[in-house]
């Protein structure tokens, strides 16, 4: 058992959350916000990255 931070990133246009575990539109699965390509888009209202904004939650993992 252990605890690791992920950082999700918020659009502040229409509220959806990049989950990194998740991935989304062009970015795979696992691949953290700041490793997405400059061109990413937000998949819902394809808002750039400068309207994301950063969040952070504490995940526990079972190990
Ligand atoms: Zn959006």
């Amino acid at each position: 058992m252990g605890t690791k931070q992920v950082h999700k990133f918020l659009c502040t246009k229409c509220g959806y959350i990049y989950d990194p575990r998740k991935g989304g539109g062009k970015g795979e699965p696992n691949t953290a916000f700041e490793y997405l390509p400059d061109d990413w888009t937000c998949p819902e209202c394809e808002a750039d990255m400068a309207q994301f904004k950063k969040k952070y939650e504490v995940v526990e993992i079972d190990t």
